[in-house]
């Protein structure tokens, strides 16, 4: 299955520094053999989807509002980024669910509402510290996705999944590729187990992916991809993961 590289920029970027970043990325895209994405704040949304028009490179959303339409204050609905030609929208990414209290029900009436819109929600699952540490990984994994599956029926083959256990986000450690294989083995099950369709479903690795380490975490069997954070910022590392996806 073809790989998908999403990069993550969270709460980081101007104008100025996103159209240089695109800039440098778009220059080398004809020679990927992966898909790519950057998941970008939704004020930049437009003119990323602009820079972005007629290169192999994709937009994303970072979150998306589980309602339809109305009273919400600030939130941005499916249909919004569907209007914008947004292709991709991250949903329960671990700093949501933590900073914004967001459940494994929320999670998935927000990718609910992203499918129904055509937009393929990319929905982050993985366990903290303590709960590794405890043994739970698996089971805090299977519950979130769970969630999805019990959502979205037969759909499901329509998502992306990423596994990214939380104490491996942003801190410089990262999960081992067979630590990791190891997850998205029993994520691979669950979902083959939900859809027979589920062959299609790319479950991307997160946390820490960087130059180094990709090759290793994408050569798993079961890891069709990667979701990068800082690692999306500079132009060179997010090449040189897009270089080790084939
Ligand atoms: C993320 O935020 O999804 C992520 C994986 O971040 P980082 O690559 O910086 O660990």
């Amino acid at each position: 299955m073809k790989k998908l590289i999403a990069g993550n920029w969270k709460m980081n970027g101007l104008r100025d520094s996103n159209a240089a970043l695109l800039a440098a990325l778009t220059g080398s895209s004809r020679h990927w053999q992966c898909d790519v994405a950057v998941c970008v704040p939704s004020v930049y949304l437009q003119q990323v989807r602009d820079l972005v028009a007629g290169t192999d490179l994709s937009c994303g959303a970072q979150d998306v509002s589980a309602h339809e339409s109305g009273a919400y204050t600030g939130e941005i609905s499916a249909d919004m980024l569907r209007d914008l030609g947004v292709r991709y929208s991250i949903v329960g990414h671990s700093e949501r669910r933590h900073y914004h209290g967001e459940t494994d029900a929320l999670v998935a009436l927000k990718a609910q509402r992203a499918l129904a819109c055509g937009i393929t929600p990319i929905v982050c699952v993985g366990e903290t510290l303590a709960e590794r540490e405890s043994g739970q990984t698996e089971d805090v994994v299977r519950r979130q996705l769970a969630a999805v599956i019990h959502a979205n029926g037969h759909c499901i083959s329509e998502i992306v999944v990423a596994y990214e256990p939380i104490w491996a986000i942003g801190s410089g450690k990262t999960a081992t590729p067979e630590m990791a294989q190891q997850v998205h083995a029993v994520l691979r099950m669950q979902l083959n187990a939900a859809s027979q369709m589920a062959q299609r479903i790319r479950i991307l690795y997160g946390g820490s992916m960087n130059a180094t380490n990709a090759r290793s975490l994408l050569a798993q069997p079961d890891i069709d991809g990667g979701l990068v954070g800082g690692a999306s910022l500079k132009a060179d590392d997010f090449l040189s993961i897009i270089a080790a996806a084939y």
